[in-house]
């Protein structure tokens, strides 16, 4: 199991990736991945369609999501695995996330109007296929569409973040809602990508020890964004904290993303694998050489 090409990261036009569940799932099939769980922004609403393509594929497959929170005056984002997608309370939470982008995409456009750049709500809703689910990804794409950047990672640089015109403060979950909503779901929840947030050591031991009060499980290590030294750096703080180690590579579109699916080193052997913490809700088959697990 610890072998296994696991991609427990990506994201489908349920919220700001460009291929739709079951593209996704046949994507990943031929990009080599064994167990694959969509984890779209603040929403399980892609994961009936994903897991059914999944299954048909011969994927191993969990259910996943990625969860807006915030944190010491900064965006987290944690990672649940292996829920109850039907859970009430989980569902309830995505749908109060999502229920406040819509005024942030508003006033987002505001200010990118006032930086001279006119009809970005609408620019940004003409990418999105569930309106409450507008993010600033959305955004990065009609700029680049204006031909006012020449690629999503220059919007990322230019607009859109703290100091930038197009960047709107917002009140995303509490760490410990969100690591709640996961767990009594049956799921594990996962910190997302640590290496992107600007925190001290102090602010990032203070994310890491809530997290784990809160019972939160895991934290991504071999995930796109990681640099190696990141990807070291993390794996000690999983040793530090017990926690599980994950992997993904937080796909979104076949030209903006770096990784691909199922693209990434496998984890530091010394390292317990999220998924084996997971088995009991794992669906499908995963076969690899003489390894076989059965989920249910
Ligand atoms: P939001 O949830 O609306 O704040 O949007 C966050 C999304 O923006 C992330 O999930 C990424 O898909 C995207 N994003 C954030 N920073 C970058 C970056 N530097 N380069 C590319 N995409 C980014
Ligand atoms: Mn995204
Ligand atoms: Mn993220
Ligand atoms: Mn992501």
């Amino acid at each position: 199991m610890h072998l296994l090409n696991a991609d427990l990261h990506c994201h489908s036009t349920v919220s700001d990736g460009t291929l739709a569940p079951d593209q996704l799932a046949a994507r990943a099939q031929s990009r080599g991945v064994q167990l694959w769980a969509l984890t779209d922004h603040d929403s399980v609403d892609g994961l009936a369609v994903a897991r059914e393509a999944a299954l048909d594929l011969g994927l191993g497959f969990l259910a996943g999501t990625e969860i807006s929170v915030s944190f010491a005056g900064e965006s987290v984002h944690i990672v649940g695995l292996g829920f109850d997608a039907a859970d009430a309370a989980l569902v309830a939470g995505l749908a109060a996330i999502r229920a406040g982008r819509l005024q942030r995409a508003r006033d987002m456009a505001a200010d990118l109007a006032r930086a001279g750049i006119p009809g970005a709500f609408e620019g940004a809703l003409a990418y999105v296929d569930a309106p409450e689910s507008i993010s600033r990804t959305h955004f990065a794409r009609f700029l680049v569409e204006r031909g006012v950047c020449a690629d999503v990672g220059e919007v990322f640089r230019r607009f859109l973040v703290e100091g930038k015109p197009g960047f709107v403060p917002h009140r995303w979950a509490r760490l410990r809602d969100a690591v709640r909503w996961i767990t009594a779901a049956g799921g594990i929840a996962v910190v997302a990508h640590p290496a992107r947030y600007r925190f001290s050591p102090t602010l990032e031991y203070a994310l890491f020890s809530e997290f784990t009060a809160h019972g939160g499980q895991g934290v991504e290590v071999m995930v796109g964004a990681h640099s190696e030294a990141e990807r070291r750096h993390y794996a000690a703080i999983a040793a530090e904290f017990g926690l599980a180690a994950s992997r993904g590579s937080d796909f979104h579109d076949p030209v903006e993303s770096r990784v691909d699916l199922g693209a990434l080193p496998d984890l530091p052997g010394t390292l317990e694998p999220v998924w084996e913490r997971l088995t009991s809700r794992i669906e499908g088959h995963i076969e690899k050489g003489a390894e076989a697990c059965v989920g249910r």
